[in-house]
């Protein structure tokens, strides 16, 4: 029986950060020019991760996605995963990237036994992604995309953050360079997190809109019912079959269904994408603490689980940034790219 939290929700789901290390900049996600980042003896071991996961595994985890940062930077990636692949416990062994250095990796990601890929991409237009990302790589992130079935991935999903004036006009652009590509495109709200430090309401490109505007393009479109679900993505279908998703944080999010517990690359346990505070593991599990006194810990923090993050900022007056600069330069661990979308 899987644990569960004070509104009855399991932990199912533990997404990893193997790094706060990213190699774009992202506008909605790292837009400072310098950043504080973990001290670099603090990152888990791979062994160390591949043991607490174990004890998640323990509590009803059966679902594990990498993320970060960048998680392609962490070196020998490969070797996690192949350290996480065989758990008995395992169902699902994702990883999300932005597939700058994919194209290199896919084969050995497949090899070490990952499951799934999503690929996070936002424009198709070189100078769009030059200015929103502030790196010139889009022709290695398309090269990864394309790497990806040819490794052997069956399915890779595609996942672009929608923001006003920035790409809301690739919206068809996108679902067809996904159609071609035989993958998955979810369109995401763009989310207040710590680090949007940019975020403003009227740059939300909502879900309602997303699919007006789709509905246009392409006629009626379908939603795909997938009762008990706790996939962020509510899926849908357009008349000529393509099946896409919306992650609908910000307008309709699903703090109800949300199974998903985070560890930073320094072993600090998050509940929640707009969490304060964290619980560290990486202490007690270095100062030698036993796997029983760790798994005690993770379920006793999962059993007083009350968050509703997204919920909650819903109904904020006057919504603007959630957290700025100076709060962010104290603490790494408020950042996205170090809890790791
Ligand atoms: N570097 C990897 C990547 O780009 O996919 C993994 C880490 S990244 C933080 C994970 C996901 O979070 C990406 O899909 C990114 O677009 C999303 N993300 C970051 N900031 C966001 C924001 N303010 N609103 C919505 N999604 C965001």
């Amino acid at each position: 029986m899987p644990v569960l939290d004070t509104f009855g929700r399991p932990l199912r789901t533990l997404r990893v950060s193997v790094t706060d290390r990213c190699n774009l900049r992202c506008h909605y996600c790292m837009p400072e020019a310098d950043y504080t980042w973990l001290p670099r003896e603090n990152l888990l071991s791979f062994e160390e991760i591949a043991g607490l996961a174990d004890l998640f595994g323990d509590l009803g985890v059966d679902r594990v996605r990498l993320t970060g940062g960048e998680p392609l930077l962490r070196r020998d990636l490969p070797r996690l995963v192949s350290l996480l692949a065989h758990k008995p416990w395992l169902r699902d062994l994702a990883l999300t990237t932005n597939g700058v250095l994919l194209a290199d990796a896919a084969g050995d990601l497949l090899s070490a036994g990952l499951h799934r890929l999503t690929v996070s991409l936002d424009t198709l237009r070189p100078d769009r992604f030059s200015r929103l990302a502030r790196i010139d790589a889009l022709p290695q992130v398309l090269a990864g995309i394309a790497a990806a079935p040819r490794a052997g991935f069956p399915s890779v999903k595609i996942d672009t953050v929608v923001s006003r004036g920035d790409n809301d006009d690739e919206l068809v652009d996108l679902l067809e360079f996904a159609r071609s590509e035989q993958a998955e495109l979810r369109f995401i709200e763009y989310m207040d997190v710590g680090g949007a430090t940019g975020w403003r309401p009227d740059v939300v490109v909502s879900r309602a809109e997303i699919l007006a505007r789709l509905t246009d393009h392409y006629g009626p479109i379908t939603p795909i019912a997938d009762p008990g679900s706790s996939a962020p993505a509510e899926r849908f279908s357009l008349p000529g079959g393509q099946v896409f998703g919306i992650i609908a944080s910000t307008t309709q999010p699903f703090c109800a269904a949300c199974d998903r517990a985070r560890l930073t690359a320094d072993g600090v346990l998050l509940l929640c994408l707009y969490a304060q505070h964290g619980t560290d593991l990486r202490r007690p599990l270095r100062a030698g603490a036993s796997d029983d006194t760790l798994r005690r810990l993770v379920e006793a923090v999962w059993q007083g689980r009350a968050d509703r993050g997204a919920e909650e900022r819903r109904q904020t007056r006057d919504r603007g940034v959630y957290i700025p600069v100076r709060t962010l330069r104290k603490d790494a661990h408020l950042e996205m790219h170090t809890r790791g979308g």
